[in-house]
Order: structure tokens, then C-alpha cells, then sequence
């Protein structure tokens, strides 16, 4: 009988086994895990779950996987991997055998590497066992300081605002998701999250976290201490890539694939944020993209391929981020060197920015612009011809460049 393993159980693992069994393959599945939950949402962990505002995190029910004939493996984690007799090695000694081996094993947070990092409540952001803990610590949490003005430090930092603590956010740019976004897009949340009391320092370092057991204040490189009864690091990931080092494919800032997802091997795939990729639309380089989009639109590329489909990964990125009451969304992929051109105004509550590459559109960021963020995405699919000029122009029908 054939069969697919799949080793991580996330947002990119899920899908593959989903989209095979929506396209009847008959094989086996087997999709292997190391944490031990059923696959899960993470988006909410910075977020609603904190506020204890989410529902069941589950991406499906724990029927579903026997219903649907995939053997989920939950708490064992894939240590080595066979290429030439096709077996994936589990942490457990079990062997699990394949015909074509998916790789979606996705990021870890990277840390930080100061004196302090292991005081208590200091606390990383990826699993839901980390969001639980951080969620019953943010219960008496008076003053917080974040290490990292990304994504998820923002989100985070919106959500402990809410929840009535003193919030500072540090970071070593001189502006918010300094490494995605427009310098435009950047401002206008630095205003908004200044707006709710959150206290942004840019320029600046975490030095060392002091206190005896648990965290009680961070000292920065140009000698201010900040009281902080909870620390909160968010500066990024790192790939997941062990597991595939050891068997030898090639892996440079993730698992380096095709247009096609495939690693060197031809059995073996990799999709979601571990994997490294490129296509017309991320302006020629490889990239990783740590998206639920992503992770989601390969997964289905992928499958469609062992079902006998296969068809060059083509989708358009896309992304969201909601940090309290602001709502983020981007379209396309920003690189240096774009020419920002900004539509509605920036000092509203919502307005968008365009960006051009060598006056091509590359990508679109929307504050509180749904329409203008659906409609990005279906003009970088078409490649409509939008010049900056229309784009500027806030009677300019973009629906018109559309088929
Ligand atoms: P993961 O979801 O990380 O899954 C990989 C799994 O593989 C993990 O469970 C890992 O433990 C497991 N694994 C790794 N190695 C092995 C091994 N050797 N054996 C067995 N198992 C292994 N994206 C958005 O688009 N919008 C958002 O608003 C957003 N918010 C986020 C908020 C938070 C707090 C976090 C952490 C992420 C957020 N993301 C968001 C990103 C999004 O969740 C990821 O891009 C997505 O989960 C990637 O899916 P993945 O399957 O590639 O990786």
C-alpha cells in the first residue's frame, strides 16, 4: 500500500494529510508530531487565548484523525531519516515507512543570549504550552516588557495592554517590524499602540534581566532598568531544519526546495515556515515565510503532487497580524528599496501603502483597508499594471486594472 509521512504536526502537516484525504488518496498516512496536543492554531496565542477569549485552538477534532484513516503520532518526535529504504526513525526507536516524505517541521523561537534569560517568567511565544503558562503568569503581571518590536511582540504587547498591565516594547531598529514593513506602516503604529499607553523604545538593547528567582527588571545597553515582573521575548525564529541535515538534504536558512516544494530528493517535500523557497513574486531571492497562508497554500501544492497534480507553487503571500484594536494585513512581499506610496491618510484610522519595485507593484500593507487588502492580492496574482501614480489616487477604481 502506498503511503505519506509527514513530520510535524502544525498548521502545514495538518493540511497535507487533509487535502489527500479530500482527494481520496487511498495509501497510508502517518503524520508525526513532538508536541502532544491534535494540531492547533497558533495565531491565538498571542492573542485571543491570552485573553481568554478563544475557543477550541484544535484545527480538527480528535475523531477526525481516525475517521479519516491518519494515523496521528502525537508526542514523538522524527530523529532520523532513511532515504535509501524510505523509514523515518522516531524518538521511541519506531521506524515509520514512506513513499514520499513531507518536511514541515517548521520554526522555533530563537533566544536571546544574556545573563537572565532563565530567571521565571521569562517566557518565549510558539507552543500552547508556553501561551499556558504565560496566560495564568499574565494574572498578576503588573509591569511587562517585551524584547522585540516584531509581530508577535506587538501582538503580545496589545493583549497584556488590555489586560491592564504597564507595557514597554524594546528593540534594537529604529522603528516597529522594522524588517517587514514600510517606514510609513511603521509609523502609524508606533502612533496607535503609543495611543493605548504602550511605551516603545527603539535603539536600544537588553543588557541582562535581573532578579533572583523570577525576572523583577531588564537593564538595557545604555544603562536603564525597567521594572518588569514578566518578560516577553520575541525576536524571531529559527528553522527546524535538524531532522533533514541528517540525512543530507540541502539546507541553507531552511529546507532549500523547488518551484515545486521538492527538496534534492525527489521523495521528500518540504512546506510551512522551515521551508526555503522562491517564486515570481518575492522579487528573485529564497525566502522562508512564516505564515498560516503559507503554510496552508503549500500544503495543498504539495498533495495535489503525490496525487498526480503538480503544479509550480505560484500563490501570492499573504499575511495578517491584530494587535489589540489594529488590524495589519499584507499583500506580496516588501524587499529594501521599494518606492512607498501611501493611499487614504496615514494619520486616519486606516489607510494603505503600495509598494513599487523597479515601478512594479510588490506589495500592499492595509491599517483597517479589508477592501483595499482583497483587492491587492487579486491584482499581484493578475500582475495588473498599476503605476504609482493611479495607486495614489484615492478616485482611482483599482477594480478597473482587474479581468
Ligand atoms: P508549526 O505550526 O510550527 O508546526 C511544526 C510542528 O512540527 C511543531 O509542532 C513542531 O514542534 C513539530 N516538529 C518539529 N520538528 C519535529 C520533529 N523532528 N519531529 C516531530 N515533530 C517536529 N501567522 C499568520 O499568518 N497570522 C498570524 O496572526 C500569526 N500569528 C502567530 C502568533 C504566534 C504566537 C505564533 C507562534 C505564530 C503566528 N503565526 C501567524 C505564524 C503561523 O502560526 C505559522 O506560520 C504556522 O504555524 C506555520 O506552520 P508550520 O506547520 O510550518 O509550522
Amino acid at each position: 500500500q502506498p503511503s505519506v509521512a509527514i513530520i510535524g504536526a502544525g498548521q502545514a502537516g495538518l493540511q497535507v494529510a487533509v487535502s489527500l484525504r479530500e482527494q481520496h488518496y487511498e495509501g497510508r498516512i502517518a503524520l508525526i508530531g513532538d508536541e502532544p496536543h491534535v494540531p492547533y492554531a497558533r495565531p491565538p496565542l498571542s492573542k485571543a487565548y491570552l485573553l481568554g477569549e478563544a475557543g477550541d485552538l484544535a484545527l480538527r477534532p480528535q475523531t477526525y484523525f481516525a475517521q479519516h484513516r491518519i494515523d496521528l503520532i502525537a508526542g514523538k518526535r522524527a530523529v532520523a531519516i532513511d532515504r535509501t529504504r524510505r523509514m523515518v526513525g522516531l524518538d521511541d526507536e519506531s521506524v515509520i515507512e514512506y513513499d514520499h516524505l513531507v518536511l514541515a517541521t517548521g520554526a522555533r523561537n530563537r533566544s536571546l543570549p544574556i545573563p537572565g534569560v532563565e530567571l521565571g517568567n521569562v517566557f518565549l511565544l510558539r507552543t500552547l504550552d508556553e501561551a499556558a503558562l504565560l496566560r495564568e503568569r499574565m494574572a498578576a503581571a503588573k509591569n511587562v516588557v517585551v524584547i522585540g518590536a516584531g509581530f508577535i511582540g506587538l501582538e503580545f504587547a496589545a493583549t497584556a495592554t488590555k489586560l491592564g498591565a504597564n507595557v514597554t516594547v524594546l528593540d534594537v531598529a529604529d522603528r516597529p517590524m522594522a524588517r517587514a514593513l514600510s517606514k510609513t506602516m511603521s509609523a502609524v503604529f508606533t502612533r496607535e499602540h503609543e495611543k493605548t499607553g504602550v511605551r516603545l523604545m527603539f535603539n536600544t538593547q537588553a543588557m541582562r534581566l535581573l532578579g533572583e528567582q523570577c525576572v523583577t527588571a531588564v537593564e538595557t545597553v545604555d544603562g536603564k532598568i525597567l521594572p518588569a515582573d514578566l518578560v516577553l521575548i520575541g525576536i524571531g525564529v529559527i528553522p527546524n531544519v535538524e531532522v533533514a541535515a541528517t540525512c543530507n538534504l540541502t539546507v541553507e536558512n531552511g529546507i532549500v526546495v523547488d518551484e515545486f516544494l521538492q527538496t534534492s530528493d525527489p521523495h521528500i517535500s518540504s512546506i510551512g515556515d522551515v521551508a526555503a523557497f522562491s517564486n515570481r513574486h518575492l522579487g528573485g531571492g529564497r525566502v522562508r515565510l512564516e505564515s498560516v497562508q503559507n503554510a496552508s497554500d503549500q500544503a495543498r501544492c504539495v498533495a495535489a503532487r503525490i496525487m498526480g497534480q503538480p503544479d509550480a507553487y505560484d500563490a501570492v503571500p499573504w499575511f495578517w497580524s491584530t494587535q489589540g484594536s489594529l488590524k495589519l494585513q499584507m499583500a506580496g512581499l516588501p524587499s529594501s528599496g521599494c518606492e512607498e506610496v501611501v493611499r487614504g491618510d496615514p494619520n486616519a484610522s486606516k489607510c494603505s501603502v503600495f509598494l513599487f519595485r523597479d515601478g512594479k507593484l510588490a506589495c500592499v500593507e492595509t491599517h483597517n483597508r479589508p477592501a483595499d487588502h482583497m483587492l491587492a492580492r487579486r491584482l499581484l496574482a493578475e500582475r495588473a499594471a498599476l503605476t504609482p501614480d493611479q495607486a495614489a489616487d484615492p478616485t482611482f477604481d483599482l477594480k478597473s486594472l482587474l479581468p
